[in-house]
């Protein structure tokens, strides 16, 4: 059950406030995102049935977090409940409504960035404009751009004004074209197209408008246009729309993101209810009066005042350090320090950068200790190449018109079936306009084929269609993927190469298995528990299509067991709307944080001057800061002034001495070294994975002959037992089960014995 009482009266008001717009405009930490659960919760315990509700948060995790604190407030009362991102419930929509787009079918697929990529070189190559004058990076960007303020081609090359823009044009319209012949919608088309779905179809917009009679959004200060839309479509006819964000915390401007929204809500809804929260329920007064200090130096800001009955605190810390490795010392150490003498548990702590590339070094000095950690940042570990390919068959199998899909696989194991045979074959299949899964049975046929590929494309097609009807019987994606990896031929090649890369492919295919059997379990659970016509509060698609749209959704996969402790590494951007007891905020620095792009244009600054807010306000007890003299960063050593951000926080604040540690009894630290070698900061990996090229660990004399089965102790762990080994000799990685806990070590560093 959830109580009133323990809500403040202005909460109150906006949980008890029923029908009509409201809006709620209040600073980091005030409870905005409580209100919203709370205000669920409230209308279901007025009779509203949940149907009618649609709560939009800002990522999946948020949307899970909220779907479980509704469960928990209301219980089974939920059910029927829509809480989703702006993408999941457009997907969700158009699954079942794409249909009245002439053209779509509802099987589509969804292509992630570097798909997008793959189509408009693709559409660049057709068009015959060289990747080197025009980055397709580029192009990309102003097409997602144009498609977030809902502008189709057309609409686009009316206001195409440079040469730039007109080459776009070209671009957007065959790339357009692209998609749809793939029956593939990027991630703007998902807003794009529900809203055009809605426009041009009154009868399914009044249909929806019916539905959600009421409609929440969380962070709505970071909505771009499109989205603005879809939330005034929706909301045209009952007007219950209920919207909190925090202009200070607008952070997405560069992804279209316009904080005019939240700020305009009173034009758009003056009959809109306003409500301001300012206590602050989450930071000391310390750690909160350095947030405030920062952003008052915004100058286009809607006056806040934001308080708290917090205690002041401890002072925030900030360390001087010599190199970013050093920074990271130091932070493992204090998070030691802390669980030593203040009794915290590792998943106390968050680390926040500015930027992916910092997390590397901060992994390496984690992974020597043993500090569990976890990386929040999107689709890294679906970013892999075996994990491509893998879903690159399992799109075709479920759309046989993907091209994108079918190019990446065509040749995955080699079959001697190089490019010049792939573009004859899209050549062929664009002419005939059919399925190329469908156009390749067709291989004699096809113009200009040699005999060499005929015979080997007719067997891949013989297999396809194989798959393809297993597909159709087979509703466990586990066994379907393990009919792919075994008739192509995919394992077996990575099983003769013996490779340490060829070994970690391995793995990840391994736990890609573990992906998909957790999805059919739950697909099964659904199955037998779900009353017969009864929608669940869960979205669930079920079988391969349900399984490829979970996929191309989730924007975090944590590869570690939540019931393991541990620390939190991400970037501030993804800590949006979280809280952790400590937070080590990591990379003050000029050109970092402030991004060097940022520190010439006022806007940009602004901006990045909300992102430090936003990292500050993450903080409930203790506010860790830091800078190196020193950094390497991207191949290049940099030596930066510290951010100015720091210079905002008044100096009463701050220490250089953590109040944790007893008086200092020795020499202050020596000055700052030079010379840290040459490091590469590419590829890193979101899996708590240690990469081998980077970080030269100085190898010493020894044995590291571990095998699988093994028992083992360790210093800080105890006894465990050995359950995988990556690599070999003192860089191995061991997988080691700990009481219940798996724990990745470096042989060299993880000082076993064994037992
Ligand atoms: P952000 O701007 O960072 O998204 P927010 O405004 O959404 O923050 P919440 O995350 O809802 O704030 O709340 C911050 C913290 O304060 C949470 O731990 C929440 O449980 C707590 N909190 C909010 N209101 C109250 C209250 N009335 N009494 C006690 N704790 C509260
Ligand atoms: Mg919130």
């Amino acid at each position: 059950m959830y109580r009133l009482d323990d809500l403040n009266p202005v909460q109150r008001q906006a949980v008890e406030h029923r029908d009509g717009p409201l809006l709620i405009l209040a600073g980091a930490g005030s409870g905005k995102t409580r209100v919203l659960t709370y205000r669920i919760a409230h209308l279901i315990a007025q009779g509203i049935d949940p149907w009618n509700i649609l709560a939009i948060t800002f990522t999946n995790k948020a949307a899970q977090e909220m779907r479980e604190r509704v469960g928990t407030l209301v219980g089974s009362e939920g059910r029927g409940l829509w809480v989703a991102t702006f993408h999941s419930a457009c997907v969700r929509i158009l699954r079942s409504e794409i249909e009245h787009l002439p053209g779509y079918s509802r099987s589509f697929v969804i292509y992630d960035s570097s798909d997008q990529q793959a189509v408009i070189k693709s559409c660049m190559k057709e068009l015959n404009l060289d990747e080197k004058k025009f980055a397709p990076r580029a192009i990309g960007g102003v097409i997602s751009d144009a498609k977030n303020k809902l502008q189709s081609p057309e609409e686009f090359s009316q206001r195409a004004a440079d040469y730039f823009e007109q080459k776009v044009e070209k671009v957007y319209e065959l790339y357009q074209k692209r998609l749809k012949g793939n029956n593939a919608l990027d991630f703007d088309d998902i807003i794009m197209l529900t809203v055009r779905l809605f426009r041009e179809n009154p009868e399914v917009l009044a249909y929806y408008q019916e539905k959600f009679r009421y409609i929440l959004v969380d962070e709505y200060q970071d909505t771009n246009h499109a989205q603005y839309a879809l939330v005034n479509l929706l909301a045209k006819k009952y007007r219950n729309l209920c919207v909190v964000g925090d202009d200070d915390q607008s952070i997405y401007m560069f992804r279209g993101a316009d904080v005019q929204n939240i700020l305009d809500f009173e034009r758009d809804y003056p009959e809109a209810k306003v409500l301001k929260l300012e206590q602050n329920y989450r930071s000391t007064k310390h750690i909160l009066d350095a947030a405030n200090s920062v952003v008052s130096n915004n100058t286009e800001r809607k006056e806040k005042s934001l308080w708290t009955e917090n205690e002041e605190g401890n002072p925030l810390v900030y360390y001087v350090a010599e190199n970013e490795h050093d920074e990271s010392r130091y932070i493992a150490e204090r998070i030691q320090r802390l669980r030593d003498v203040e009794g915290r548990k590792f998943n106390d702590f968050a680390i926040l950068y500015r930027t992916n590339a910092q997390s590397r070094v901060i992994e390496e000095r984690f992974m020597k200790q043993g500090v569990p950690y976890r990386i929040f940042s999107g689709l890294k570990f679906y970013e892999r190449m075996e994990i491509k390919d893998m879903l690159a068959y399992l799109r075709i199998l479920h759309n046989p018109s993907d091209q994108v899909a079918f190019s990446r696989i065509l040749n995955v194991p080699k079959r001697g079936l190089g490019n010049s045979t792939l573009e004859k074959i899209i050549e062929y299949t664009e002419e005939q306009g059919m399925p190329v899964l469908d156009a390749i049975m067709e291989a004699d046929y096809i113009p200009d084929l040699t005999t060499r590929a005929k015979k080997p494309l007719l067997a891949f097609a013989d297999l396809m269609q194989e798959l393809k009807q297993l597909a159709l019987e087979e509703s466990s994606v586990t066994h379907l993927v393990e009919e792919v990896l075994k008739r192509t031929g995919y394992w077996e090649q990575l099983k003769t190469d013996k490779s340490p890369e060829a070994e970690a492919r391995l793995e990840n295919l391994r736990e890609f298995l573990s992906v998909t059997a957790e999805y059919d379990e739950k697909a099964l659970d659904q199955d037998e528990n779900l009353p017969e016509g009864e929608e669940d509060e869960e979205y669930f698609t079920p079988g391969l299509a349900g399984f490829l749209e979970q996929v191309s959704l989730v924007a975090e996969i944590d590869a570690l067991d939540p019931a393991e402790e541990s620390v939190a590494l991400m970037t501030i951007h993804s800590a949006k709307g979280l809280e952790f007891p400590v937070v080590f905020l990591v990379g003050m620095e000029e050109g970092i944080f402030p991004s060097s792009r940022s520190m010439m244009d006022p806007t940009l600054l602004a901006e990045e001057r909300r992102l430090c807010y936003v990292a500050i306000t993450r903080a409930r007890e203790r506010l860790y800061l830091s800078y190196a003299d020193q950094r390497m960063l991207y191949g290049r050593t940099q030596y930066n002034r510290p951010s100015e951000f720091m210079e905002e926080i008044p100096p009463q604040l701050m220490v250089d001495r953590d109040p944790i540690d007893p008086p200092p009894t020795r020499m202050k630290k020596p000055q700052p070294q030079t010379g840290m070698g040459n490091r590469n900061f590419g590829g890193r990996s979101s899996w708590g994975t240690w990469d081998k090229e980077i970080g030269n660990p100085v190898k010493e004399p020894g044995t590291f002959d571990y095998h699988v089965g093994e028992k083992v102790e360790h210093a800080k762990f105890g006894k465990g037992i050995i359950v995988a080994i990556k690599g070999e000799g003192s860089q191995a990685e061991i997988s080691i089960v700990f009481g219940g806990q798996i724990k990745k070590l470096i042989a060299e560093y993880a000082k076993l014995t064994k037992i």
